[in-house]
């Protein structure tokens, strides 16, 4: 079996490291002996590329990329991208990308930027004199049927750590919350609520990269692509993820989330 990722924008969406969630990806994919093609989605692509994407990921960036990056994600794109997430294509979207997945992002300097509206979300910087919200985050993962799914396959509380690194408040409207904030900000330091889910597609403001420090959603993400592709039932082999859970637990108990998990 063979899996397509579409990579939104490297070049101008890689400030906050979350190149590290492909990695990632590839990597696992790469352990069962999946075929990983990697398409970059830069600025020159087309609408076919996109049509060809199996599981789509998007980092964080600044506010003058994603002014770069939205007048380019227009037209024909635009649709076979939003097409595709309603019906069902899995994807991780971090920080700036929800943000521009989103009816509007105000930035703290120059014109609100329009969004696509694909997640009903809205997304304002409180301007230059606002608090960045920077940390260690952790959140208990709430979003049906994620949450359900993740606790039936590893058998333990989905409970989501990461590093968040954004000016930006996100305010939910009809879509549900990925998560509950259990230490740090979210999506806006005042409802308690973190990211969004819809269809399939993951938004938070977690970076970490988010993935390698929870590979229980990096599987859940593979084996979504590869079912809703070969409309097949598949169960990824277990891999051995011991560095993992030591660095999870070894964060947990920084966090002192550790009675929690
Ligand atoms: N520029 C956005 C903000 O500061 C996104 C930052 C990010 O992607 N980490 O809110």
């Amino acid at each position: 079996m063979e899996l397509t990722i579409g990579w939104l924008y490297p070049s101008l969406m890689s400030t906050y490291g979350d190149r590290g969630n492909v990695i990632c990806l590839q990597q696992r994919s790469c352990w069962r002996r999946l075929e990983i093609k990697i398409v970059r989605l830069d600025l020159n692509s087309s609408a076919r590329d996109f049509q060809d994407i199996d599981l789509f990921v998007g980092g964080g960036a600044q506010d003058r990329q994603q002014e770069i990056v939205m007048r380019d994600l227009k037209g024909e794109k635009a649709q076979i991208f939003r097409d595709k997430i309603e019906s069902g294509t899995p994807g991780v979207f971090t920080c700036g990308s929800p943000q521009l997945l989103g009816h509007y992002y105000e930035p703290a300097y120059g014109e609100r930027i329009e969004g696509l509206g694909i997640f009903d979300l809205v997304s304002k910087h409180p301007g230059k004199n606002s608090q960045r919200c920077i940390g260690n985050i952790a959140f208990r993962l709430t979003a049906s049927p994620l949450a359900q799914m993740v606790q039936a396959r590893t058998g333990e509380p989905p409970i989501v750590i990461g590093f968040e690194n954004h000016g930006g408040r996100t305010y939910l409207g009809n879509v549900q919350p990925l998560g509950r904030v259990i230490v740090g900000n979210g999506n806006n330091q005042e409802d308690g609520y973190e990211g969004a889910f819809y269809g399939n597609a993951i938004a938070t403001y977690a970076h970490g990269p988010l993935l390698p420090k929870n590979p229980f959603l990096a599987d859940w993400l593979i084996e979504t692509a590869l079912e809703l592709k070969y409309q097949k039932t598949v169960q990824l082999s277990p891999l051995q993820d011991n560095l993992a859970q030591k660095a999870r637990k070894a964060m947990f108990k920084r966090l002192e989330v550790g009675n929690l998990a």
